[in-house]
């Protein structure tokens, strides 16, 4: 089997040369796979012998999706997908005044063990391929009858513990023949891997770097997120600066505020000592419930706020969207998984 669609346009076109094909059948393939195809049947400007190798390659696994939930309050969509090996994912659509917005995963689960955070619950099971990426942005579009403006990569798993499919992704998603989403409308969430920080400033990319923070001070980012014992704030801190200079692009800092244990006066001191003088913005967001952490959402985000942008650091409050849905990832596909178990257990 060979994976048609994480290749770029240029690696098709080489493809279907080996094929015995013409050099523009390349791009014609690669502009079929971008609509979101279900069956190779429907590629009708192809010669049918050589829909059948595409068909036989396996090229075509679309994802089907298992549950969808809608927030009736704001349109937000959750989607859980089931990918060809039975594993899910989680997308979300989120619509804005400024467009369609959807947050993809990178990783079936996660193995950085954020405290907080429901898809690491489980460990890591796998990387997601570019292909898998891509589809979750292709079929939510079609699905949900929407045109697709910004991709956050914020979903289950850790975009730089998976960085070559990752960069694949960006590479066919940012391309003219394919969906055509530039850059700037796209950001990469990491929770702090320094040497994916250091590779991806090399790429010359223009996308939006957002750092998953947390903690101005190695204690409490210990305590949360296990990353930081290996990638400790100031050397964080550090990379962040020289990403900043290398591409020009402001860092985002995401900061998810927890009852007593990150949203002190202390803490919000500190994380402007930290960040004075650095072209940063600071996204609060108010912690989202998960059923198997004692860790609760904090009642000071306002005043959090305030600390900061007396300290002329840039601060908002995330909006949030989809909350009448566990849309915060992770929550649906764990909540399968556990419907899962139980069902396995009832059969016993
Ligand atoms: N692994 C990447 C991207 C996925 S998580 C990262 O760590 O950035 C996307 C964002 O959601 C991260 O900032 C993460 O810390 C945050 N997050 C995870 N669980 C959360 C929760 N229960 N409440 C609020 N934010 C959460």
């Amino acid at each position: 089997m060979t994976d048609l669609r994480s290749m770029t346009l240029q690696e098709l076109t080489d493809w279907c040369r080996e094929q015995g094909q013409p050099a523009f059948r390349g791009k014609q393939l690669f502009q079929w796979f971008a609509r979101g195809l279900s069956s190779v049947e429907e590629m009708t400007d192809l010669p049918k012998a050589f829909r059948e190798i595409i068909a036989r390659e396996g090229a075509l696994s679309p994802p089907k999706a298992q549950r969808k939930q809608v927030d009736g309050q704001d349109g937000t969509i959750k989607y859980l997908w089931r990918l060809a090996d039975g594993n899910c994912i989680e997308t979300v659509l989120m619509r804005y005044r400024h467009g369609n917005s959807v947050c993809i995963s990178t990783q079936v689960g996660c193995a950085m063990g954020c405290a907080f955070c429901a898809s690491t619950l489980g460990g890591r099971v796998r990387n997601l391929t570019a292909a898998e990426m891509l589809d979750q942005v292709i079929f939510t579009q079609k699905d949900a009858g929407v045109t697709i403006s910004n991709i956050v990569l914020m979903g289950i798993g850790e975009p730089l513990d998976n960085y070559d499919n990752v960069l694949r992704f960006l590479t066919l998603v940012n391309s003219p023949e394919g969906l055509n989403i530039g850059m700037r409308h796209i950001s990469l969430s990491t929770c702090g891997l320094i040497p994916g920080i250091r590779r991806l400033a090399q790429e010359g990319l223009q996308l939006t770097l957002s750092v998953s923070l947390h903690a101005p001070d190695d204690e409490t980012r210990t305590a949360l997120m296990p990353v930081n014992r290996a990638y400790p704030v100031k050397e964080l801190l550090r990379a962040c600066q020289d990403y900043f200079e290398a591409t020009g692009r402001r860092i985002s800092y995401e900061y998810a505020l927890i009852d007593g244990v990150n949203d002190t006066p202390r803490h919000a001191q500190l994380l402007a000592e930290r960040l004075a003088g650095k072209a940063a913005h600071v996204n609060l967001i108010p912690l989202n419930d998960v059923a198997e952490s004692s860790l609760r959402p904090s009642r000071r985000v306002p005043a959090f706020q305030r600390q900061l942008t007396q300290r002329g650091i840039n601060a908002t409050i995330r909006r949030r969207l989809g909350s009448e849905i566990d849309a915060s990832c992770g929550q649906l596909r764990r909540k399968a998984a556990k419907a899962q178990e139980g069902k396995k257990g009832e059969d016993l």
